[in-house]
């Protein structure tokens, strides 16, 4: 047998392993996944706000990858409107990602480019505010659920607007370390307060089952706790809905 033909069936037994493996992994982790049971009928009832008219909230989908798949992902903002001045959480992706990591090792620069780089918006986040008649330049605050640039990005595309963070999330995200990972994009520190002006401080107020809260608006409406584990300072919002049960905001997906 010549030398070729045995590394060619080499080659045709490793293609065979692969295949094999592949279609095994795809019967267990996809075919046999247990299906979410479907939602209850009054998961898409508004919640009916009596006390605070004028509070209202939407979410704005900046950008969504794998959405056929379990395993998708999306990243967005929510605007909450109060008569006070309106707030946004998070801001997604930046639409200028693919320049913003430029500098990155390759190893580094695929990973983000491959993952996080699927959500980045093709609409700026500033032309999906105008889209829903909202003014980005009158936005009272931005409030980041964490750091990460998958949340943090969307600053890029808006105007100078206070952002709201603590020190502790500050101090993670100006750290080298976490930058070189390409968790944190050094461009978009340049939109955060200095980690020695932190513009967001919990007060030893317990809320709910948190120990430490911050209530923006000092009415009730948007209250801010600590939801520490993904970043050092991950942040929950509470959205106070008249009598009916508080809204939980969660900030978390699956980066
Ligand atoms: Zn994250």
């Amino acid at each position: 047998m010549s030398a070729i033909s045995k590394w060619l069936r080499r080659l045709l037994l490793l293609v065979v392993i692969a295949v094999a493996a592949s279609s095994v992994a795809f019967y267990l982790l996809y075919l046999r996944r247990t299906a979410l049971p479907p939602a209850a009928p009054h998961a898409i009832v508004a919640p009916f706000i009596a006390s605070l008219p004028g509070l209202s909230a939407c979410w704005i989908e900046t950008g969504k990858t794998f959405s056929n798949f379990s395993f998708g992902s999306t990243a967005g903002s929510i605007l909450v409107r109060h008569p006070a001045g309106d707030l946004l959480i998070d801001t997604g992706n930046s639409s200028h990602f693919d320049d913003e990591i430029r500098g990155y090792p390759f190893g580094t620069w695929f990973k983000l480019r491959f993952l996080a780089g699927q959500l980045k918006p093709e609409v700026p986040l500033s032309e999906l505010l105008h889209r829903v008649k909202e003014d980005p330049a009158k936005l009272r605050w931005v409030i980041l659920s964490h750091a990460h640039l998958d949340h943090s990005g969307g600053l890029m595309d808006l105007p100078r607007v206070p952002v709201l963070l603590s020190q502790e999330e500050l101090q993670f995200a100006v750290d080298p370390s976490v930058q070189a990972k390409g968790f944190v994009i050094a461009t978009h520190v340049q939109k955060f307060p200095t980690p020695g002006s932190p513009t967001l401080r919990f007060d030893p107020q317990p809320y709910e089952t948190f120990d430490e809260s911050a209530d923006l608006y000092k009415d009730g409406s948007v209250v801010v706790v600590p939801l520490r584990g993904h970043t050092p300072r991950q942040r929950g919002y509470l959205r106070e809905s008249g009598s009916q049960p508080s809204s939980f905001l969660r900030g978390r997906r699956r980066r």
